[in-house]
């Protein structure tokens, strides 16, 4: 998909959420919450469903857990506008009880089509209902701040996850909040890691198939950061991406 069509494609999955009845938990919520962000990022933030402002507002992370996670992200220097952020359900569970398995599956084609159509390069998962959609069998406490390749069923099919604990979980827990700020200091080293397997699938293909067109590697995550960001490429340009040569990915970090 090219990335004018991705906008759009976005907008017409969040429609459908808005209106969905396929759980229960459309009985509850005031809005439901597909979620927001750059449709051209490589990375993105799934967290686990809608919680009290959520629901209020229809964004995702706008509370106290969500604050958290802007602080984690200015920690590394991005800013929420820079990725995607959504949850593995659109609605909020009553209470803010768990999802049950039944409403997670009931709205797991929303998460698929928005990965199908974001392609991120990197999923983070926030707390356990997320990891389990991306690390199944995995354990957050063993699990968090490691990478694993993505099952292209979940429709991130070129992407690495990346796991974090959720942020109410570092909310609760000062030692969790600090294994969550060394967990994000590793997503922009995991994003160069994405970035290489991916060029090498694309090269693997070309390797393959010689008459294909030469790849075309994903633009940089920040390419519209503030110009003080950048220290060499201009604005939009693409990165390249060799195993050897990783001091250009750097330069938006
Ligand atoms: N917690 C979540 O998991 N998602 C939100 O959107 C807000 C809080
Ligand atoms: Fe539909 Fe998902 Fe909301 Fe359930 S949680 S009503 S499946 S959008």
């Amino acid at each position: 998909m090219i990335d004018a069509e991705r906008r759009p494609a976005l907008e017409a999955i969040a429609a459908e959420v808005r209106v969905c009845t396929k759980c229960r938990l459309h009985e509850t919520r005031i809005q439901a919450v597909p979620g927001e962000g750059d449709p051209e990022t490589e990375v993105v933030f799934v967290g686990e469903g809608p919680g009290f402002n959520e629901d209020r507002q229809g964004r995702p992370f706008i509370g106290r857990a969500g604050d958290l996670l802007v602080k984690l992200l200015a920690s590394i220097g991005w800013r929420r506008e820079d990725v995607f952020i959504t949850n593995v359900v659109k609605c909020r569970p009553p209470d803010n009880r768990d999802p049950q398995p039944d409403e997670i599956a009931a709205c797991a084609p929303y998460l698929r089509r928005q990965l199908e159509v974001l392609d991120p390069a990197v999923v983070v998962t926030l707390g356990r209902f997320s990891m389990a959609t991306f690390m199944p069998g995995a354990r957050i406490s063993q699990a968090h701040g490691t990478v694993r390749p993505v099952d292209p069923a979940t429709g991130a099919g070129s992407a690495l996850v990346f796991a974090m604990y959720h942020p109410a979980a570092a909310l609760r827990t000062p030692a969790i909040e600090r294994e969550s700020y060394a967990d994000v200091a590793m997503v922009p080293s995991a994003l160069i890691d994405a970035r290489g397997r991916r060029g090498d699938v694309a090269v693997a293909v070309q390797a393959a198939d010689p008459a294909a067109p030469p790849a075309i590697l994903e633009p940089a995550l920040t390419a519209d950061a503030e110009p003080t960001l950048t220290t060499e490429g201009e604005p939009g340009s693409m990165m390249p991406t060799s195993a050897d040569d990783p001091a250009p990915q750097l330069t938006l970090f």
